[in-house]
């Protein structure tokens, strides 16, 4: 039996009793990981922008990759079974977590909804396996939060489809094996499983970014990207692509949650060893105000996701839901990472505290799987029925 503390000093609420054993299992085997080989290579990984490709074999070994798919290989986790896989990973290096949530959770599930019996059986056993690297095609230049605006031509062409246009900001693009994008179609948008390296698609790495920058984003220029017709998925329209952008906010909350935790953990352990005054300064009111808002806050999103995933699991969770579990969930991470910097004074600024790297880490989940407005407003069109957007 695993300890039913999630996280001693973190877990207030003693949350961890609230998982089943499965769940803690899979959370203390990702934690195993994280803190075994992701934290000797995290800092560097991000200060020199390379991806550390060579955990892949170990990150497959804990049996977590194809996420909440339960055949074809995949390990059919609960939803909160893959969000603790996914606070674990976060906890330690936002862009490890931000390569797996793609690969390891949206690819995965993506495939298993709309995909084919062949599409399916091609590659989720190796996306759970670890041996095919995914990636998520969707946002442009020009269309980001009105992704469904998008632009990108797919023309019949025979037994086949032409992909024609621009994407940007595309996780693991560079160094996938999949790649679903998503492209206007004759009869709507679908999406097409593009197997790099392949003529007509290229990915251009994006470069100076001070958010996860041992994740690699890419342009990705589609020009005559010729793909047999076997390779569209059936199930397409804009539904189905903002139905997985939904499944993968709560994997987003989760993040968001996992890095705000380590801040909270650094900000609590500095608090207790630096002194000013001639005492430490965890013994200063206003000090004590500030942990004990971060762990209340980290608490009230710790049972917000929870319960997400059990309404997720029992198939009752809206929409409205997972968007305001993570618009609310980043937000808060945010926040509580602003305020770890500033209990860390100076020292707050320094890489080798890592509560600047969360901080420069956080902007980037708060911003994809829908900006901090635009779940708002799926919220918003939730509560009154009216669309603020389309
Ligand atoms: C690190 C990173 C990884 C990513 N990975 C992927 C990936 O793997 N695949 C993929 O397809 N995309 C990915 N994205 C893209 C991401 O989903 C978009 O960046 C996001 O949807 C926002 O789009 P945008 O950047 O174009 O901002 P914009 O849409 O231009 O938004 C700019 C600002 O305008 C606000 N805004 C826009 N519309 C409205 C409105 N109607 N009402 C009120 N405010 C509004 C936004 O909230 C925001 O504050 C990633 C992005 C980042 C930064």
């Amino acid at each position: 039996m695993t300890d039913a503390h999630d996280t001693p000093l973190v877990d207030f609420y003693l949350t961890g009793s609230l998982l089943t054993d499965d769940e803690r299992a899979v959370r203390d085997r990702v934690r195993r990981f994280a803190e075994e080989h992701l934290r000797p290579v995290a800092r560097e990984a991000w200060e020199r922008e390379v991806f550390p490709h060579h955990l892949l074999p170990e990150l497959a070994a804990l049996e977590v990759a194809g996420g909440t798919v339960a055949d074809y290989g995949c390990p059919g986790l609960s939803p909160v079974a893959f969000g603790l896989a996914m606070r674990e990973l976060a906890r330690v290096d936002s862009s490890f977590a931000t390569f797996f949530t793609v690969s390891g959770g949206l690819v995965p599930v993506t495939i298993a909804a709309c995909g084919t019996e062949e599409q399916k059986t091609r590659w989720l056993p190796r996306l759970a396996r670890g041996e095919a690297i995914g990636a998520f095609v969707l946002t442009e230049p020009e269309h980001g939060s009105d992704a469904s605006h998008l632009t990108t031509r797919a023309t019949r062409d025979g037994d086949g489809f032409i992909l024609d246009g621009a994407k940007r900001w595309i996780g693991n693009a560079t160094i996938c094996d999949v790649a679903i994008v998503w492209g206007r179609a004759e009869d709507g948008i679908a999406g097409f499983l593009v197997e790099p390296p392949h003529p007509g698609f290229v990915a251009t790495k994006i470069e100076g970014k001070l958010a996860q920058r041992s994740a690699p984003q890419a342009d990705v220029r589609l020009d005559g990207c010729r793909v047999p017709a076997t390779h569209r998925m059936p199930r397409g329209g804009f539904g189905a692509v903002a139905e997985m952008l939904s499944l993968a906010r709560q994997s987003a909350a989760w993040h968001a949650l996992g890095e705000a935790i380590a801040c909270y953990e650094i900000a609590r352990d500095y608090a207790l060893r630096r002194e000013q005054f001639g005492k430490p300064i965890a013994s200063f009111q206003l000090v004590q105000a500030k942990l004990v808002r971060m762990l209340g806050e980290i608490t009230k999103a710790q049972l917000l996701v929870i319960q997400l995933g059990r309404l997720l699991e029992r198939g009752e969770a809206t929409a409205g839901m997972t968007a305001y579990a993570k618009l609310s969930t980043t937000a808060m991470a945010r926040e509580v990472a602003a305020t770890a910097r500033d209990i860390l004074g100076g020292n707050g600024i320094l890489h080798n505290h890592d509560v600047m790297r969360h901080l420069c880490d956080l902007e980037a989940v708060f911003t994809y799987e829908g900006t901090y407005d635009i779940n708002t407003l799926i919220g918003g069109r939730e509560i009154t029925g009216l669309a603020a957007f389309t």
